[in-house]
Parts: structure tokens; C-alpha cells; sequence
């Protein structure tokens, strides 16, 4: 099962915003056992994303999430390029318009906002690609959008991290079955990851579990993370590589 994702954001390019959602979403999928290929990142510009949308519809991953740019400002095209590279229309979301009305209605009435009306950008928001399944936002104002397209499963999120991961948690990852992968960090002690790796990929062979390995503790150790399914498996491979010599300690 594999999966990319897609930040857009001019400030995620500038460097202003370090991009942590792209971390938090890799290390959700991971967890339910995908593999993440593939990080991207864009600017906020419609020719760009549809450029990217298509190259990633290309290696037809099972699950593309997308976050960054929902918002009621002129630079918040996520939802209108994602339309165009699917070729579908923006179509209005009768629910989400309401759903947006009383978002700002609520923080009129609590004195965060001086206008509960309607405008232009806050409309913006409820459009959506055509086909898409709108996803609830409980922190934020911008919905976003569920589109099964050529096989992808396709998640558009909003940038703002807290509206991000409640929208992961709460909308995304149930869509996305029970499936769940455990990890276990080990501290190998061994200098050479060269020396490592063989005995790596005899355990790949051997056993159902992901293996990643890096470098720790100024050349003492080499920090190995095991993903498997199951306790069991991943005891397995450890349990092998230990045979072959290597003395592990837990976690890092
Ligand atoms: P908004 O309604 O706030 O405009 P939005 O979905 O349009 O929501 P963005 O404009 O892309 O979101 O981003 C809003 C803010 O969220 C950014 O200024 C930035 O601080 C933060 N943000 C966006 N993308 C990321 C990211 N990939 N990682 C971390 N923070 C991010
Ligand atoms: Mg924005």
C-alpha cells in the first residue's frame, strides 16, 4: 500500500513555515502500514498543483493527501486546481455553505468578528471539486473534500495544523480501514551500517516487517526502527538478527 502527500504553500517554500504537516500526516499513514513514497510541496499557484496532482495520479498511489490552501483568500486555489487536474467542476456544497455560515455566526456572536455575513471568500470555501465527499472541519471554517479518482483515494485537507490533524483523525484515517503497524526502535551496536546490511535484508526476506536503519551515538550505534503487523513478527526478526551476532538495546 502506498501513499504520497502533497503540501502547498508559497511559505512553505520561502521557508517561513517549516512544513511539520507533511511529518505528522508520514507518520500517521505509516503507522496504518502505508508506505509513503513520496513528499511534495508547492507554492500556491493553480498550474503548479494540477502539474503535480497529475505526475502523482501517474504512479497511482492508493492514498494521496493533500493540505494547504482552503482558505477564503485569493491565494487559496487548492480546492479549484485539485478540480482542474481531475477535470471535474467546482460545484457548491449546499451543506457545507451552511455549515460555514454558522461557523462565522458563532464567532460573531462570541465578539471575535465584527461581520457574520456571507462574503465572497467565505463562499469560496464551499465549492467543491464535483463528486468530492465534503470532510468536517471542527476547528476551522474550510471543509475539505473526499474524491475517489482513477483508483486514488484522494484527501484534501486544510494548512492550519490544528484543522489538519483533527481533520486527519477524525475524517481521513477512518476512511482508511483498521489495519494498524506497529514500530520498534533499536539501538543496534554496531559501527558499520555496511556490515548491517546484509543482515537487513536477509531479515526482510525472511520475516513481514519493514526495516529502516540510520546512524546514532557518534558511530557506536546504528538506530534501527522494525515495522511489522504483529508483536510476534517483528520479536521474529529481531530475534534472527540477534543470532547473527548483533546486540541490540530498546528504543532511541
Ligand atoms: P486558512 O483558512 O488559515 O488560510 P488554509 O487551508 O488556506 O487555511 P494555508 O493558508 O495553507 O491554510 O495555511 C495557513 C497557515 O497554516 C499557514 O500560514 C501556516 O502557518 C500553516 N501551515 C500551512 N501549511 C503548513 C504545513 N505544511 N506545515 C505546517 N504549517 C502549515
Ligand atoms: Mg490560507
Amino acid at each position: 500500500m502506498f501513499a504520497e502527500i502533497l503540501t502547498v504553500g508559497d511559505e512553505l517554500l520561502t521557508g517561513n513555515t517549516v512544513d511539520s504537516n507533511s511529518a505528522f500526516i508520514a507518520r500517521r499513514l505509516t503507522e496504518r502500514g502505508y508506505w509513503v513514497r513520496r513528499k511534495t510541496t508547492v507554492g500556491d499557484d493553480v498550474e503548479e498543483i494540477k502539474k503535480v496532482i497529475r505526475e502523482i495520479l501517474d504512479r497511482k498511489p492508493e492514498v494521496l493527501i493533500i493540505s494547504g490552501g482552503l482558505g477564503p483568500t485569493h491565494d487559496d486555489v487548492t480546492m479549484l486546481a485539485v478540480a482542474e487536474a481531475l477535470n471535474r467542476e467546482l460545484v457548491l456544497c449546499e451543506e457545507c455553505l451552511e455549515r460555514i455560515r454558522e461557523f462565522y455566526r458563532e464567532l460573531y456572536e462570541k465578539g471575535y468578528i465584527d461581520d457574520p455575513e456571507l462574503n465572497e471568500g467565505r463562499k469560496k470555501m464551499a465549492y467543491l471539486p464535483e463528486g468530492a465527499e465534503p470532510l468536517k472541519n471542527t476547528e476551522g471554517a474550510a471543509p475539505g473534500a473526499y474524491i475517489e479518482h482513477v483508483g486514488v483515494k484522494i484527501f484534501v485537507l486544510p494548512g492550519m495544523p490544528r484543522e489538519m490533524k483533527a481533520m486527519l483523525e477524525k475524517e481521513v484515517l477512518p476512511r482508511l480501514g483498521e489495519r494498524k503497524f506497529i514500530q520498534r526502535k533499536l539501538l543496534a551496536e554496531i559501527t558499520d551500517e555496511s556490515k548491517l546490511a546484509p543482515l537487513l535484508i536477509e531479515a526482510l526476506e525472511r520475516f513481514d516487517v519493514r526495516i529502516h536503519s540510520s546512524p546514532k551515538g557518534f558511530g557506536r550505534y546504528i538506530g534501527i526502527i522494525i515495522f511489522g503487523e504483529s508483536e510476534g513478527e517483528i520479536e521474529r526478526a529481531k530475534a534472527f538478527l540477534e543470532e547473527k551476532g548483533i546486540r541490540f538495546e530498546e528504543g532511541w
